[in-house]
């Protein structure tokens, strides 16, 4: 790997609470030459709460100016990038762009944690046989990709879907197919990986393998431990050999004009 554009930060609430400069150092003794920060993205709600697993809108300036002053820092050692992970939400997506354009992130990678909006929609990593709910993800998902903010989709094959194997298999057919179309590269994610969750799954990779969509390696850091790779790579890289899948080691960013 030499670009990992997923990296949390303690200000999620549910990382480690180190210091980023950890994170960054293990970056660069690993060998790579981007590190991108993609901290979870605030959402206003209108009603003013905030989610639980975000940054929280008071914690953006700092976000920034820690982060920036870092980059600046490092900047003969390695390339850092501040941005965010940011779901399509069909309500919310154009107020959590507005609120965070100020700041001007450097890019978007697409994590759609939701099937629907956060209140209506449900948690993706549940269970679920819902055919709707499958759908939901992939639409939203699709809507998200045809926005062109973002520079990947991050664990696609989040969605829980315990249901019927051939509509698993033509929603997420449609949903490779769209990536494909707009030249979107799909996550194979680490953080699922490594703690033997429901996601990356071999189901998925089948489907992206036969669609021929782009594959790229993501960290979703929560500690720095997990920018040092070099066992989770092998395996991933095993299980993708054996689909005729090759990451691709360098891809392009999707830089965001403010
Ligand atoms: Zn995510
Ligand atoms: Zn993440």
């Amino acid at each position: 790997m030499r670009i990992n554009l997923h990296t949390h930060t303690y200000r999620c609430h549910h990382a480690s609470d180190v210091s980023d400069r950890l994170y960054i150092e293990n970056a660069i003794s690993a060998g790579f030459e981007t590190l991108g920060f993609s901290e979870h993205i605030p959402c206003p709600f209108p009603d003013g709460h905030e989610s639980s697993y975000r940054l929280y809108k008071r914690d953006i300036d700092e976000y920034f100016n820690t982060l920036r002053q870092l980059k600046e820092e490092y900047k003969n050692d390695i390339n850092i990038l501040v941005g965010f992970e940011v779901e399509y939400y069909p309500k919310y997506f154009n107020d959590m762009v507005n609120f965070v354009a100020p700041y001007k992130p450097e890019y978007f990678i697409l994590g759609q944690h939701f099937t629907y909006n956060e209140e209506d929609g449900q948690y993706c990593a549940i269970k679920t046989d819902s055919y709707n709910c499958l759908k939901n993800y992939v639409d939203n998902a699709l809507a998200g990709i045809e926005t062109g903010k973002f520079t990947y989709l991050c664990h696609p094959d989040l969605i829980n879907f315990t249901g019927d194997k051939k509509l698993y298999v033509d929603e997420m057919t449609r949903l490779c197919v769209g990536a494909k179309q707009h030249n979107l590269p799909l996550e194979f994610n680490f953080h699922g990986w490594r703690l033997h969750r429901h996601y990356p799954c071999s189901e998925f990779f089948k489907i992206a393998a036969q669609v021929g969509n782009d594959v790229v390696l993501g960290c979703d850091a929560h500690s720095p431990e997990a920018i040092i790779t070099d066992d989770t790579e092998s395996d991933a890289l095993k299980l993708l050999g054996e689909l005729g899948i090759k990451p691709l080691e360098i891809f392009p960013i999707n830089y965001l004009c403010w």
